[in-house]
Formats: structure tokens, C-alpha cells, sequence
């Protein structure tokens, strides 16, 4: 062979040689040399329960990222105090040799703790199961539920037996805070019901509204990642006492017939109907008119009275009902003759019964809102032969 051609071999050798070290080096990462070149280092393992999550560069490093973890976990709040914060787990540092790229900053390895450990199970739909259930059973939001199986939505019937996917997420570390911690509250009124004979039955009133009264407690609590898993009272201090509200009930049972119209007609005089110098049988402004009101036909005047004021009778004449009216409350009809009949409404209390002759002027009733009411007043109407008349018209023009 020939010097030259010998020559040629060696330098295409040469090119080949390089070629191929140029191609299995490109195939390594700049870290994998450096860790091929460098030996092991020292690092810090944070270790849970034995088993080592990641490792730092150091102790402190660790210290640091369990701080900013419990942080995070306790989330100080005004009037909280934390008597301590522990893990639940065991939490150990545990010195090792790694290589460089093993090494974790604080940052990440916080982000790590703070995401948790994610795992995908699958859930057989139980009978009956619902989005809202499953997410109660498993520990999750039903937001988690459906992140985790697109198309299903909270109101998706699911069969017994179908499959969905849960990504549940487990938490590596569990911050267990036990503290203390004070809140205002309200202390609501007690309600105290008295018997009142002077009340006719049924009648109910507030004597006393009553107020709700305000307390601080103070309560021990143990918190689970945040969540507050037991509380108990341990001290109660009232800002405010309440005022206990007092309501009577009406225990009278007015001695009366049934309300019968068709009985009460057919006892009722009838004649010309003329009637004069009626006095008004309570003083007090007129707060609604005879005539068609809010699309209903009001067949007397409603006059203002305060609860229990008497009322009286505007003529002479003989009691023919006094008794419950489910309009009218405890009502009273007085026929006047000649084919009068007056009407008084929603009394409180009754002081004449059936058949009892009354004169003008005496006093029949209290004023009430018994009935069909909104407010004490005196219901009074005016009949002729059975038929609703102004009763403006018939009253002396004064008080
Ligand atoms: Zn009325």
C-alpha cells in the first residue's frame, strides 16, 4: 500500500471516530455529565412516617418548608390562639448522600406538600349514590367528582354498578392544631305563655316583645389541616342578658250559640227601617269607609280603638248574637226594631250575652282585633231588613 493511501485510511478513520463520539455524547444531559463527573453529595431527606419525600440541602432548609406547611395549615385568625401545632405523622431528617439534581429547593418542595398526593380509584355507583354522596363519602367537593369525569353534572342520574373515576387527593403531611378560640353569640329570648281569663279564648297577645341577649365563648378546638375536627366549650361569659317575652293567652269561653245567619234571619225584625240619633259607638278617627275596598265589599266603617277600650251600644235594643264570627272575631248583633240590626267586630272581650236588653250607650264590649284583623279596632255595620246600609249615613254627625 501506498504512504498516501494509508494516510487517507487513518484521517476517514479519524472522522469516524469522532462522528461517533460526537453522537453518544449529544444523547447525554448537561446534569447527567455532571453527575457522571461529580460524586455525591450530602442533602437532607425530609422523611414522613419512613418514607423519604425529597430531599434539601439542609436541616434549616427542612425546618423551613414544615413552617411555611404549618403556616399555611393554622392560618392565624384574630381571637385564635394556637396552644400548639404538631404533625400528625412522624417527620424525620434524615442525612444521605445524593446527587446534585436530586436536591430539591424549599419552594418545591413546599409545592409538593401543598398538592398533595394525587390517586385515581375507581368508585362503583352504589344504589341510590348521588354526585353530592359520593363526594361526602370519599372526602371531596362534587366540583373534585366532576373534574375527574366530564360530561357527568350534579344532577346526572347514575346506575348501581357504573364506574366513575375519584382523584382523590391525600395530603402527606396532617398539621394538627390544638388552640383556643372566642366568639360573640347571640342568647335568644325565652318565651313565656301565661293563661288570661279576662281574654277571650284564642286571643293571643305579646305582652313584653322580649330581646335576645349576647354572649362570649370560649371554646377549645382541635383543627386537622385547617378543618376543625372537635370544639368544646369551656368558658361563657354574658355581654347582654336576654329579656324574656311574654305572651297571654285568652282562656275566656264566651257562653254563646254557634253563629247560625240563617237562625239569627229569621229572629230578626223586620219593618220600615227608620232609625235616627244614633250615637257613634267609639271615638276614634275612621280608618276604612263603607263601600268596595281592594275589590271586596266592606259592609260597615272600621274605627280606631286601642286594645280594650270600650265600646257601647249606639241605641237600645236586645242583644241577638254575641259570640265568635270567623270574620268578624267575637262579635255583637243588637237588633234595634223596626228592622235595625247593628253589628260590632273583632272585640277582645264580650260584656253582654244573647237575648240581654241593652240601653244607649252602655257599654257592650272591648275593643280588640280578634278575626279577621291587622290591627285592634271597632268593626260596626248597620242592617236594615237583613241589608248592609252606610252607617255614615245613620250616626250623629257628632262624636
Ligand atoms: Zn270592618
Amino acid at each position: 500500500m501506498k504512504k498516501w493511501t494509508k494516510l487517507k485510511i487513518l484521517i476517514f478513520t479519524l472522522i469516524l471516530l469522532g462522528g461517533a463520539i460526537y453522537l453518544t455524547s449529544t444523547k447525554v444531559t448537561v446534569a447527567e455529565v455532571q453527575n457522571y463527573v461529580s460524586p455525591l453529595v450530602p442533602g437532607y431527606g425530609l422523611s414522613i412516617n419512613g418514607k423519604v419525600l425529597a430531599i434539601l440541602p439542609n436541616e434549616e432548609n427542612i425546618d423551613q418548608v414544615l413552617d411555611k406547611y404549618k403556616n399555611l395549615q393554622t392560618k392565624p385568625t384574630e381571637g385564635w390562639i394556637i396552644t400548639s401545632s404538631d404533625f400528625d405523622e412522624t417527620v424525620e431528617k434524615v442525612l444521605t448522600n445524593v446527587k446534585p439534581s436530586e436536591i430539591k429547593t424549599v419552594d418545591e418542595v413546599y409545592n409538593i406538600l401543598v398538592q398533595g398526593q394525587r390517586s385515581a380509584i375507581s368508585y362503583t355507583v352504589d344504589e341510590n349514590d348521588s354526585i353530592w354522596l359520593i363526594a361526602q363519602k370519599n372526602g371531596m367537593s362534587t366540583g373534585e367528582i366532576l373534574a375527574s369525569n366530564p360530561g357527568l353534572t350534579e344532577e346526572t342520574f347514575l346506575p348501581a354498578g357504573q364506574v366513575i373515576k375519584l382523584n382523590k387527593i391525600t395530603p402527606y403531611l396532617t398539621v394538627v392544631t390544638i388552640g383556643q378560640m372566642v366568639s360573640k353569640e347571640v342568647i335568644p329570648f325565652e318565651v313565656e305563655s301565661k293563661t288570661n281569663n279576662q281574654l277571650a279564648k284564642g286571643v293571643r297577645i305579646i305582652k313584653d316583645l322580649g330581646e335576645d341577649g349576647e354572649k362570649e365563648v370560649t371554646y377549645s378546638y382541635v383543627e386537622k389541616n385547617g378543618k376543625i375536627i372537635s370544639q368544646e366549650k369551656i368558658k361563657e361569659n354574658i355581654l347582654v342578658k336576654p329579656v324574656v317575652q311574654i305572651i297571654e293567652q285568652g282562656t275566656q269561653v264566651v257562653k254563646n250559640q254557634e253563629y247560625d245567619p240563617e237562625s239569627i234571619a229569621n229572629n230578626t225584625s223586620h219593618g220600615s227601617g227608620s232609625i235616627s240619633g244614633l250615637i257613634w259607638p267609639l271615638n276614634g278617627p275612621i280608618t276604612s269607609y263603607y263601600g268596595n275596598r281592594h275589590g271586596e265589599f266592606h259592609s260597615g266603617i272600621d274605627i280606631a280603638g286601642e286594645t280594650g277600650q270600650p265600646f257601647k251600644a249606639v241605641n237600645s235594643g236586645t242583644v241577638i248574637y254575641a259570640g265568635w264570627h270567623d270574620i268578624y272575631g267575637n262579635m255583637i248583633l243588637i237588633d234595634h226594631g223596626d228592622g235595625v240590626v247593628t253589628r260590632y267586630g273583632h272585640s277582645i272581650k264580650l260584656l253582654v250575652t244573647k237575648g240581654q236588653k241593652v240601653t244607649k250607650g252602655q257599654i257592650i264590649g272591648y275593643v280588640g282585633s280578634t278575626g279577621r284583623s291587622t290591627g285592634p279596632h271597632l268593626h260596626f255595620g248597620i242592617m236594615i231588613n237583613s241589608k248592609a246600609v252606610n252607617p255614615i249615613n245613620y250616626l250623629s254627625t257628632s262624636k
